[in-house]
């Protein structure tokens, strides 16, 4: 067993579960063993040998002042360091280690984004069960509490969640840096795997203890005070327990940050738009589905001139709200901001020179802030009178935008002020322990020390030209080192002619250094006065710095209204440059976008603008055309003008009028699926599961293809199913792109459900896309011009084309079996909806079998239809066909017995098939199962 240095740094290291341990040693913190080859590899650092008693050991070390930077960079790559200090004893020294640093407790950031700590703890099970499984995202697990704290501003959110999609929806719009899961969630490999997936920050475990209910909530009134954590309203036990975790941890690594933490913000279910994980990713809030920044609807938006403020705005965009109060103060300000150009210049300008208090609060409780921090809060507080000049003397004087520096203590600002203006000098050096940190006049008794200090210290400067002068000697300094102290430095050709009293310290090469009774007597004095001056301003400045501390909440209220302004100007600024407008919030469900504009898409393009038209008579799109006409724009342009009426924001339009929303839900094709290593339909299953479980009547649904990734045969009956089951049961506004044709003739059965496709021109075979979103279907799918346009060899584009007619044919053929017939082919010229007489065949889940395009009730008997298998030519089975099947008028399945009249009979196993297609209930039944099913009944028609 190591004793000596490398035993201590092992014994600290062996009471922290810390991954590296730095650990003070006179002027460095050094690494021993492991954990020096560990941070040498990591930072590059050289790494030495320490012999201790007969062995040696890896060593490695960075200065102390140095420290900072290389545990910011050990702690951003997901390290836990723990930092022992040395203090002096009465017997020499010792060291405890003071600090732990995690990834959700690092202080000294350099980005402005937030940086949160979560932990997460999961409510009892339904069944008892611990292992339920989360493959699924919507199983019966949950409740989960939640609580985030962002160590680096003080904010602290707690709330409760229904579920694991709701969970990590939440985490994946706040990015933890560092998550603890309590104790039932650590042993959920599933629910980690999740997060792992989906995060970047690390996992640390952390005492289960902190999580049980009766420490945490102690935690949680301590810190926030009894009243506090009761009038938040936080009713759930679970959101508690996470919150005490939290604020336990923070102790427990010794950020010293827990003063910063004032304020306990409880959100529930209600007051924020639901928007899952894979929604916030497909809508490409703040960074591209490639992952970039650049291009994410964050950075479109954001003219924010403070950190605060993107801070801020990139919140209000991932968490929009449902409350109509909000939405409309947020309106108003922007459309004040952005009606007034130079009031809105002016205060931009303003907020630009502020800097970050609410992070300059965290360094001020936590004991890091330094005097130039210090200086910044000042000036910050300086900009206070100036913003509200740049308010209430201006155009925005009677506007919302006034309301918002309404709460602000300007007098507490001001005297706090008053204080640092009186208190900290103008270009104070960066160290806190050099003195020069305090004005003149701040304090009587420091003024006299440092007067009787410079005294002394003039003595000492002058003494050189007073030898000079009095002994004749030339080549004479005054200087001082560590080992000599003061000394009197006189050239060897005059070393000589000193005077008597000089008594000699040292010989050098070519001079003496000599020393004199007075000089040791001032020498003591000038240390003494200088010791006491720096211990004295030291401590006046840790006084103040305190005072500070203590303003923490008036900090934070002042940064807070900083990036309130700046958010706001910053949507006015995008607003008046872009010809936005102002959306109408309405309760009523619909969606009303005049000449809507997608808010990313328009800034590199000429945009063509296209209308869009949802409410309760016409609720559900079916959005079709080309590959490439635009489909999945006009939808997301629909999504994110929603979004952005929900954050508060202008939208890209003419003119909307935007029914709230309680969730937006979306599914797209992802680009990384495959990539990593899952089945793409599988993950399109879950997907739209988690959509028709979680959407309401008041939810906005976005679905960009469904069911492509399987045959086509399933993916059309999934996609009928699950439009069926959106119109009538779920009843969510909804756009749908398909290049399944064959729904669009669901137009006719459902009262709800419209067509809108977007056009094309076509002419002498090539294909002008125009951009624009007209009713009715679309008579094609193009792909085969998309080949082309690829450079698909003309020989190939040329037999496809050949294919495509007759399987075209084939299909018009069989569809004629039904009432009407007629060919499929546009006219040509520029692109027409199906012409009447033209038939599609669908299959039709309700009554199982095959049906002609309007196959409504009541409509005369018809014969057979025939379905090509696969488009592989007849299918052997013929589907059964009646003339009261179908769905009704409003949608619901319509099967009302034996659904058996006359053509051909059945076989046996057909009619088996049929009578369990009947028994099934599409609102009980998950899509994923339905598929199987679906899939099982063929097999077993086709005598598999
Ligand atoms: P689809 O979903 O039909 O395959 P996209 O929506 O991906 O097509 O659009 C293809 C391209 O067309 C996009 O990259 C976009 O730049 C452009 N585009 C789409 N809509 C418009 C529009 N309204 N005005 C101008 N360009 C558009």
């Amino acid at each position: 067993m190591p004793t000596g240095i490398v035993g201590e740094f092992l014994d600290l290291k062996a009471e922290t579960d810390a991954d590296i341990l730095a650990m003070q040693c006179g002027d460095f913190y050094e690494f021993f063993a492991d954990d020096a080859e560990l941070v040498a590899d990591e930072l590059d650092l050289t790494v030495s040998q320490k012999s201790s008693h007969g062995s040696s050991y890896p060593m490695a070390g960075v200065p102390l002042t140095e420290l900072t930077p290389y545990m910011k960079a050990l702690v951003e790559r997901g390290y836990r360091v723990a930092v022992a200090d040395q203090y002096e004893t009465a017997d020499g020294h010792a060291r405890e280690i003071t600090r732990v640093v995690t990834p959700g407790t690092l202080l000294e950031t350099a980005d402005d984004d937030a940086r949160y700590l979560a932990a997460i703890v999961r409510g009892g099970a339904r069944n008892g069960d611990d292992s339920a499984v989360h493959g699924d995202a919507t199983g019966p697990d949950g409740p989960y509490g939640l609580a985030l704290a962002d160590v680096t501003t003080g904010r602290f959110l707690v709330t409760e969640l229904d579920d694991v999609s709701d969970l990590r929806a939440e985490l994946y719009r706040f990015d933890p840096a560092e998550v603890l899961p309590g104790p039932r969630v650590r042993n959920d490999d599933a629910l980690l795997g999740a997060v792992r997936e989906d995060l970047s920050g690390s996992l640390s475990v952390f005492d289960a203890e902190a999580f049980a209910p009766g420490r945490a909530s102690h935690a949680v009134r301590e810190q926030f005070g009894r009243e506090t954590a009761d009038s938040v309203g936080i009713d759930s036990d679970l959101a508690l327990r996470a919150a005490g975790a939290v604020l336990g941890y923070v102790e427990e690594t010794g950020a010293g940050v827990l003063a910063s933490m004032t304020r306990l913000t409880a959100y529930g279910d209600g007051d924020h738009v639901e928007l899952d994980a894979t929604t916030q990713r497909n809508l490409e809030l703040t960074a591209t589905m490639r992952g970039d920044r650049d291009g994410s609807l964050f950075e479109t938006l954001d003219h924010t001139v403070s950190a605060a403020g993107g801070r801020l705005l990139r919140e209000w965009l991932t968490r929009p709200r449902r409350d109509r109060g909000t939405l409309d103060r947020r309106l108003d300000a922007v459309e004040a901001l952005a009606s007034a150009a130079l009031a809105r210049d002016r205060l931009r300008e303003t907020l630009g020179d502020a800097y970050d208090l609410e992070r300059l609060a965290a360094r001020a409780t936590s004991g890091s802030a330094g005097a130039r921090e210090l200086l910044s809060v000042r000036d910050t507080l300086a900009l206070v009178p100036a913003m509200v000049d740049a308010v209430e003397g201006t155009a925005l004087a009677d506007s919302p935008v006034a309301a918002v520096l309404r709460d602000l203590d300007r007098d507490r600002a001001r005297e706090l002020h008053t204080e640092l203006a009186d208190a900290l000098a103008d270009d104070p050096p960066k160290t806190k322990t050099q003195g020069g940190l305090l004005r003149t006049g701040y304090d009587d008794e420091l003024d006299e020390l440092i007067a009787s200090h410079e005294t002394a210290a003039e003595w000492l400067d002058t003494l050189a030209e007073r030898e000079k002068r009095q002994y004749g000697l030339n080549h004479v300094t005054v200087d001082r080192n560590k080992t000599d102290g003061y000394y009197i430095q006189v050239g060897k050709s005059v070393a000589d002619q000193v005077p008597e009293h000089y008594r000699e310290i040292k010989t050098l090469k070519n001079s003496k250094r000599f020393v004199t009774e007075e000089l040791e007597e001032r020498e003591r004095e000038v240390l003494r006065l200088e010791e006491a001056r720096g211990e004295l301003e030291y401590e006046l400045f840790e006084e103040l710095r305190e005072r500070v501390a203590d303003d923490a909440a008036l900090l934070q209220d002042v940064g807070r209204v900083v990036a309130e302004l700046d958010a706001l100007a910053s949507l006015a600024t995008h607003a008046a440059g872009n010809d936005w407008t102002r959306p109408e919030l309405t309760e009523e469900r619909r969606l009303d976008v005049d000449a809507g504009r997608h808010p990313v898409v328009e800034r590199t393009t000429d945009f063509v603008p296209n209308d869009l038209k949802l409410d309760d008579e016409r609720g559900f799109l079916i959005v079709t055309g080309p590959n490439m006409s635009g489909k999945s724009t006009y939808m997301r342009q629909a999504a994110l003008i929603q979004l952005l009426a929900q954050a508060g924001s202008f939208v890209p339009a003419r003119a909307a009028t935007v029914g709230i929303v309680d969730g937006i839900y979306t599914r797209v094709g992802a680009l990384d699926e495959l990539a990593q290593g899952r089945s793409t339909f599988m993950v399109e299953m879950q997907e739209l599961s988690n959509i028709l479980h979680s959407a309401t009547a008041d939810s906005l649904v976005i679905l960009d293809e469904v069911g492509r990734g399987t045959a086509t045969y399933d993916g059309i009956s999934i996609a009928w199913a699950a439009t069926e089951y959106l119109h009538n049961e779920v009843r969510a506004r909804t756009l749908f792109a398909t290049h399944y044709h064959e729904l669009t003739t669901l137009a006719d059965h459902l009262p709800r459900v419209a067509n809108v496709h977007v056009a094309v021109d076509e002419r002498d075979g090539d294909v002008t896309f125009l951009r624009t979103v007209r009713d009715g279907p679309t008579n094609r799918s193009y792909g085969v011009h998309v080949a082309d346009l690829a450079g698909v060899p003309t020989p190939v584009v040329g037999r496809a084309d050949e294919v495509l007619d007759r399987l075209r044919e084939e299909k018009a053929i069989k569809a004629k079996g039904g009432s009407r017939g007629g060919g499929t082919r546009g006219a040509g010229g520029e692109d027409a909806p199906v012409g009447a007489g033209t038939k599609q065949v669908v299959f039709d889940l309700s009554s199982g079998s095959f049906a002609d395009g309007d196959g409504g009730a009541g409509s005369e008997p018809r014969g057979t239809a025939e379905m090509p298998k696969n488009g592989a030519g007849p299918a052997e089975r013929a589907a059964e066909k009646t003339g009261d099947t179908g769905t009704d008028g409003d949608g619901n399945s319509d099967s009302d017995g034996d659904g058996n009249s006359d053509g051909d009979r059945p076989n046996p196993e057909m009619a088996t098939v049929i009578e369990e297609l009947r028994g099934v209930d599409l609102a009980e039944t998950a899509p994923v199962e339905l598929l199987s099913r679906v899939n099982e009944w063929q097999d077993r028609l086709d005598g598999r």
